[in-house]
């Protein structure tokens, strides 16, 4: 496949296109519970993200540990406390944590 010469903004575009289509395919490998296939779809779309910057959408569908895609309650266990939520990866006990944003906080 010939490589034709790109501006760095199509190369964006086409790089985004393309990670949001990894994603997708990690989605449905990991429904289907094929993680091995999910976590490779999810190296390659990070990857692309690292080399072209996109600015980093899908966070929080993935494990950035061990790259596993997110199919709760399968292989991912959310709980959410006092304003924050932690995202165990049941993969590789990963502890994802970040605060939760909603205005209505539920059982404050
Ligand atoms: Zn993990």
């Amino acid at each position: 496949m010939a490589r034709r010469h790109l501006s760095r903004s199509d190369a964006r575009d086409i790089a985004e296109e393309r990670v949001d289509r990894l994603f997708e395919l990690a989605e449905k490998e990991g429904v289907a519970g094929n993680d091995e296939r999910a976590r490779r779809y999810v190296g390659l779309a990070l990857k692309m993200n690292e080399r072209h910057k996109v600015r980093a959408r899908h966070k929080r569908k993935y494990c950035p540990e061990c790259h596993v895609y997110f199919t709760p309650p399968r292989n991912v266990r959310v709980r959410t406390r006092s304003g924050n939520v932690a995202m165990t990866c049941l993969s590789c006990g990963y502890v994802l944590r970040y605060p939760l944003k909603s205005k209505k906080v539920e059982g404050a």
